[in-house]
């Protein structure tokens, strides 16, 4: 099994369809499991899919539309019948607590789950580190700017949340690894590191080889941090920019083709091509797109692919449910 990918849940926004069931992503990354707004059946699709509500460590709530998360008081009450023992924690927007609230304690059930809701945007209490996205991209001026918040930080990633341009308060999210250095063997051996000293090395910055000091920069190399985007329901806006900037795999909505173009923003939408507009300027690796309208139930998907690659040469995935798809190799 990867330790870092993508599994698909559900792909249908609005209304599912016989081949789509409603959103619904897991990211598997090393020991975490972040599942993204779970939409109705989510429960079912894990099954099939084979991902255990044990693996969920964080949920993320895009916004409180029902396709993004009425699937959610069936996934809580599963990490209580399941004893889950962990601690699970719940992002989403603070403007929609009260619809949090409804949604955990929708049914009767045995409360065993370890919960910890973490409401985020600016009338979030106990506000998060405020952190800003690359400026210049995007529509200046239209919807919220590139300004979002650091919501979780471990050794291993700093997750952000920033404000889309939506019907309704609406986040993305942004998952990143920070950048390091990995040791280069070829050099390790010429100065004849190995075994526990090549820990020794790492740790401390310096190891002393035969009267002489090796700082640990002369025998590794930078390696960039992986970064993962989740970009739903919005308007084309600076902020989505902010969100998949340099993401080596990034979900994003792609409601409409072309065709619909016009709809796209009066109902707080994005079309194929939009999406493959963020990901080109974005410096995007992998672009899986999802979330589409049932209006296209009967059309080919790959004219999604078609059409977000007329403007991005990246790797395009035009998401299918219970499909997994890997984060790309590093750099
Ligand atoms: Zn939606």
């Amino acid at each position: 099994m990867a330790n870092r990918e993508l599994v698909v849940l559900g792909t249908a926004s609005q209304a599912p369809t016989r081949e789509r069931n409603h959103n619904g992503y897991l990211l598997r990354w090393e020991d975490q499991g972040l599942l993204f707004d779970p939409g109705e059946g989510t429960q079912r699709q894990m099954l099939l899919a084979g991902v255990r509500a044990s693996e969920i460590s964080r949920i993320c709530i895009t916004h409180f539309h029902g396709d993004h998360c009425l699937g959610l008081p069936g996934v809580l009450q599963r990490l209580s019948l399941d004893r889950v023992a962990h601690e699970v924690t719940c992002y989403y927007p603070a403007e929609g607590q009260e619809f949090f609230w409804r949604l955990r304690h929708a049914a009767i059930f045995h409360d065993l789950a370890t919960l910890r809701e973490h409401p985020v945007g600016e009338n979030a209490a106990g506000q998060d580190p405020a952190i800003e996205g690359p400026a210049g991209k995007g529509p200046a001026g239209k919807g919220p700017a590139g300004k979002g918040w650091v919501i979780g930080e471990t050794a291993e990633f700093r997750l952000s949340a920033w404000p889309l341009s939506h019907r309704v308060p609406t986040i993305g999210y942004q998952l990143a690894e920070p950048d390091g250095r990995r040791m280069v063997p070829e050099r390790l051996a010429a100065l004849g590191i190995s075994g526990p000293d090549v820990g020794r090395l790492a740790q401390q910055g310096w190891l002393d080889v035969g009267g002489q000091r090796v700082n640990v920069a002369e025998v590794s190399e930078p390696r960039l941090g992986q970064r993962f985007a989740f970009i739903m329901d919005t308007r084309m806006c600076e902020a989505v920019f902010a969100i998949a900037e340099g993401a080596d795999l990034m979900v994003c909505e792609a409601t409409f083709l072309d065709s619909d173009a016009a709809l796209a923003p009066d109902y707080g939408h994005l079309t194929a091509i939009q999406a493959g507009q963020i990901a080109a300027e974005s410096g995007v690796r992998t672009l899986v797109l999802a979330h589409f309208s049932q209006r296209y139930a009967h059309e080919d998907p790959r004219r999604f692919a078609d059409e977000a690659g007329s403007v991005f040469g990246g790797e395009i995935v035009v998401a299918a449910d219970l499909e997994r798809v890997p984060v790309p190799r590093r750099r």
